[in-house]
């Protein structure tokens, strides 16, 4: 029987962690298919305080799971298949295995929205991805596309300037979402291209087994048309890792968790943190924020059980 059960190891995780092990409860962290978030999937956090020269997304959460074992955290590898909040105490399985917990935190996160495209899912891992900083490297020399227009889309366009010959970044819009800073960067960057006012159609081509192109459309005119390149990094946000817990807690109508007073979720004893509740601010600090706030309300509700 564990005192709390942590799913997911990004900086909401660790920090819950982190804290849960400060309190002397032993926590037991779960890590994740996508181990470590989406921190583990950037370079350069300039936003983290504390780094006035910024640090390296990996470092960063690499610092904080060390911190969190320190204090008697113990990681477990593997990824969540069924939990039962029905009873307590609630009920965690991993494939087989089964481990009772009196309180539960959820900070397993958000994953990369795709666009739907039959295409895009054949070509996945082919010349599409959503992660510039895993895949840009095989890009080199190479003409790609980054599809939105938000932080996201910036930060993979301009990560990719570093591979690509020429970046193209196709917007739906004629207004950038991302902050002023990455606007700037991107904008005064002469390898990317923006195109604007365009929606990709189809990704080519599935039957070759590699990206050969993007069939475009203008939203304004409907006008399609043929652009030839080697790989599409697609970076339109994210979506709540929630779907175990669909019919169990509350959620948004988008399945963001919906918290109140602190972390507390819609079941007494579980606690949600970081990306799985929070559709507005989604910064690895406020992630952070939230894991401390989960593991004192697990705290403080073990403290009422006994
Ligand atoms: P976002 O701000 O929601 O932007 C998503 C972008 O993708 C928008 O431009 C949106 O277009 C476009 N889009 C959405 N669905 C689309 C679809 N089906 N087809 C085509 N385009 C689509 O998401 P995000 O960029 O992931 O950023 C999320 C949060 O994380 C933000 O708060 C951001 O500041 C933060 N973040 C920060 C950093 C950093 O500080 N370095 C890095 C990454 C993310 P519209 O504009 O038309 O809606």
């Amino acid at each position: 029987m564990r005192n709390v059960v942590i799913i997911g190891s990004g900086p909401a995780g660790l920090t819950a962690a982190l804290y849960a092990g400060r309190g002397n409860l032993q926590p037991l962290v779960i890590r994740g298919v996508e181990a470590g978030g989406q921190l583990t999937l950037t370079t350069l956090v300039e936003n983290f305080p504390g780094f006035p020269k910024g640090v390296q997304g990996p470092e960063l959460i690499e610092r904080m799971q060390k911190q969190a074992e320190q204090f008697g955290a113990e990681f477990k590898e593997g990824d969540v298949t069924r939990v039962d909040l029905s009873t307590r105490p609630f009920l965690v399985e991993l494939g087989e295995e089964k481990i009772h917990t009196q309180t539960l935190i959820i900070a397993c996160g958000a994953s990369a929205k795709l666009l739907g495209l039959e295409s895009e899912r054949k070509l996945l891992g082919h010349g599409v991805s959503t992660c510039a900083t895993c895949d840009g490297y095989f890009f080199r020399g190479k003409e790609v596309a980054v599809v939105g227009g938000g932080d996201t889309a910036a930060e993979e366009a301009l990560f990719l300037t570093r591979y690509a010959t020429q970046v193209n970044l196709i917007h739906r819009r004629d207004q950038l979402r991302a902050s002023k800073i990455m606007q700037d960067r991107l904008l005064r960057n002469p390898k990317i291209k923006p195109i604007w006012n365009t929606v990709v159609a189809d990704i080519l081509d599935p039957a070759q087994g590699e990206v050969t192109g993007l069939k475009l459309k203008n939203t304004k005119t409907g006008e399609e048309t043929l652009k030839p390149l080697d790989g599409v990094f697609i970076g339109i946000g994210h979506s709540p890792n929630t779907s175990l817990f669909r019919g169990q807690l509350e959620m948004n109508e988008v399945g963001y968790i919906l918290t109140r007073g602190g972390a507390k979720t819609s079941v007494p004893g579980v606690f949600a943190a970081g990306d799985v509740q929070d559709p507005v601010y989604r910064q690895a600090i406020t992630a952070a924020a939230s894991g401390c706030m989960a593991a004192m309300d697990a705290e403080k509700f073990l403290e009422t059980q006994h």
